[in-house]
């Protein structure tokens, strides 16, 4: 049953193995219930009865059905996620840790859909796999510029996905806040060397914390990317595989990654290459629908979600008591610049910001480090939280600064990248 704003019902009759697909502005809603029957969205399960408000978004309500025909890829998906299921029993029976999963592909083609599809599947089985999302752009469970990683340890939720950044923001400084490194830019190739080194220091805590966690060892984790199919893209595929010691590649619908993989990866059969094709109901997103998504992602940060609203501190800051921190000097896309002596080296050099006026609007990632850390061990520091810079008094020294928990910064280095936001 969908119902739109207006009051509008209609009901949709689903057959086995076929999808009802919508796409939800920004500015509307959808309720969607389900009637009778068994149907899940990206791999969750609807309960019956049960309404679910849908706003900015695109997804499909799926029903297998004791399926006949094969019109959606989902069979294809099931049947890896089994095959992924084998090597974490297969883990289990030698304690040792379980499948590392990296999916690639372009951009919009299922990626991130496809995650949460293999993730909620794994789940229902009872597993408790972590989610790493390499996606700089989107911001999927913390903020945009940011990898994290995250444990699946209950129900992917229907309405928000892999959890909101609103639900990120209430578990600020506690244990269940995810894993997070801050990068600061949309696009990887903005500062591959920096991209690099937060993934890097994101695989080394994964392992880590896989290493010591028995539930989620043996469960492994699954990884989402952002589109890399250029040159650069493939530098930075290989860098993942290595780093998170990847052992099954999933290419989702692309024939060249997938030949290219095949035969980079030819030699070594420690790793499978699995190819997939895209799902038909895959959307196109533009350029607007994407800088909306990451400005509603930021909002739910502080503000929160229908489901979860919070409402966040506003507090001055005297210029003293808090540093920060930018990568590099002005950074420009490799290609537009001379290759000139030193530049490399300043991808990853902080440097501290000391006209304030330039923060105005930023969003910053509050570091993980002590009052006295080095300023070359900021960039391997995770996040412990983010903060918007509203306003910037330079008369009186203050900045006033929104956070979604009251009291004191919690620690004193904040790092900058490119994001800026407008309350609305
Ligand atoms: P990628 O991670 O490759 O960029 P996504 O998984 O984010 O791609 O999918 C792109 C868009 O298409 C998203 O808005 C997603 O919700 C939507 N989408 C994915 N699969 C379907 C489907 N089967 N039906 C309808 N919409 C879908």
């Amino acid at each position: 049953l969908e119902k739109n704003n207006l009051g509008d019902k209609r009901i949709v009759d689903l057959e086995a193995d076929s999808e009802f697909r919508f796409e939800v502005d920004f500015k509307a809603q959808v309720q969607i219930k389900l009637v009778k029957g068994t149907a899940e969205i990206f791999g969750t399960e609807l309960a019956e009865g049960v309404e679910y408000t849908f706003s900015g978004r695109k997804a499909a309500v799926y029903t297998w059905h004791e399926y006949t025909a094969n019109e959606t890829p989902m069979t294809s998906y099931l049947n890896t996620h089994l095959a992924i299921q084998q090597l974490r029993d297969m883990a289990r029976s030698s304690n040792e840790l379980g499948p590392r999963v990296l999916v690639i592909g372009p951009h919009d083609v299922g990626k991130t859909s496809l995650c949460k599809i293999m993730a909620s599947y794994a789940f229902r089985q009872g597993e408790k796999p972590l989610y790493v999302s390499l996606d700089t752009a989107e911001g999927s469970i913390t903020m945009p510029g940011a990898v994290t990683a995250t444990a699946i340890s209950h129900l992917i939720d229907i309405e928000e996905g892999f959890g909101s950044s609103a639900t990120t923001a209430a578990s600020m400084g506690s244990t269940t806040m995810p894993l997070a490194y801050y990068y600061g830019y949309e696009n990887p190739s903005e500062n591959v060397k920096m991209y690099k080194l937060v993934v890097s220091r994101l695989a080394h805590t994964v392992k880590s914390r896989l290493a010591a966690d028995p539930e989620s060892r043996t469960s492994g984790f699954i990884i989402d990317t952002p589109g890399l199919i250029n040159q650069v893209g493939y530098e930075l595929i290989w860098h993942a595989i290595e780093e998170f010691s990847v052992n099954v590649v999933v290419v989702l619908g692309h024939e060249r990654l997938y030949s290219d993989m095949m035969k980079t990866y030819k030699n070594q059969d420690n790793i499978s290459i699995v190819k997939l094709n895209k799902s038909g109901g895959v959307v196109e997103r533009d350029k607007q629908f994407k800088v909306q998504l990451q400005r509603s992602k930021i909002q739910e940060y502080f503000y929160g979600t229908p489901k979860c609203e919070l409402s966040p501190y506003s507090m001055l800051v005297n210029f003293g008591d808090i540093n920060v921190w930018r990568v590099g000097e002005a950074i420009a896309p490799s290609s537009a610049l001379p290759m000139m002596v030193g530049t490399k080296d300043s991808e990853t050099e902080v440097v501290k910001v000391d006209s304030f006026d330039m923060c105005l609007h930023s969003v910053m990632a509050i570091l993980d480090a002590d009052d006295a850390e080095h300023e070359n061990k900021l960039l391997q520091c995770s996040v412990v939280g983010f903060i918007y810079i509203s306003d910037v008094n330079e008369e009186k020294k203050k900045m006033t600064i929104l956070s979604p928990s009251p009291g004191r910064l919690p620690r004193r280095h904040v790092l900058m990248g490119s994001f800026k936001w407008m309350e609305t």
